[in-house]
């Protein structure tokens, strides 16, 4: 796991294209963190560099949301999710292991459902616009891709 302190919504965004940028089909991505936190802003600045030019939002009655850029883009926001049932109603495994990837705001809500392998990132609110930003992989495939996050 490595952390590190981000500044500048700026620098959210660039973490967030790069990120974009090494994005390949079957990427499972968590966001996890308070309300306000940046998860959706994040999002919206990884949509952008797969070429989405849709308004990436969290919808409110929707759990997932799906675009199309260079790949899928499956966006999930699980807040109001209240049973796994909901997940099932979906069919949540078409897009978990689908041709997109999948960004997930508020996992742990649904973490029994999660792939086995996937990128887990925290951010925590440290300032107006200072976040702490946490990742972890699950395997050496995302433990390599926060590795090229970080170098240079
Ligand atoms: P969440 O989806 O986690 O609830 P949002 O992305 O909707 O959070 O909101 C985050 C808010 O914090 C936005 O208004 C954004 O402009 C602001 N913000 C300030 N600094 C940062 C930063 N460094 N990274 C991300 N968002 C930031
Ligand atoms: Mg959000």
């Amino acid at each position: 796991m490595i952390c590190k302190t981000i500044n500048t919504q700026q620098e959210t965004q660039v973490l967030a294209m790069k990120l974009a940028a090494m994005a390949k089909p079957g990427d499972v991505i968590c966001l996890s963190g308070d309300l306000g936190a940046g998860k959706t802003t994040f999002t919206q600045y990884f949509a952008a560099a797969l070429g989405i030019d849709e308004l990436v939002t969290s919808p409110t009655f929707t759990i997932i949301q799906e675009y199309q850029g260079r790949i899928p883009l499956y966006h999930f926001d699980v807040y109001r999710i209240r049973t796994p049932y909901e997940m099932e109603d979906i069919g949540y495994e078409d897009y978990f292991y689908g041709k997109g990837v999948c960004m997930i705001e508020w996992p742990t809500l649904i973490e029994p459902l999660l792939p086995e392998n996937h990128l887990w990132i925290e951010l925590t609110v440290t300032g107006e616009f200072e976040r702490n930003i946490c990742l972890r992989g699950t395997n050496e495939y995302y433990e390599k891709k926060i590795e090229e996050l970080f170098k240079g």
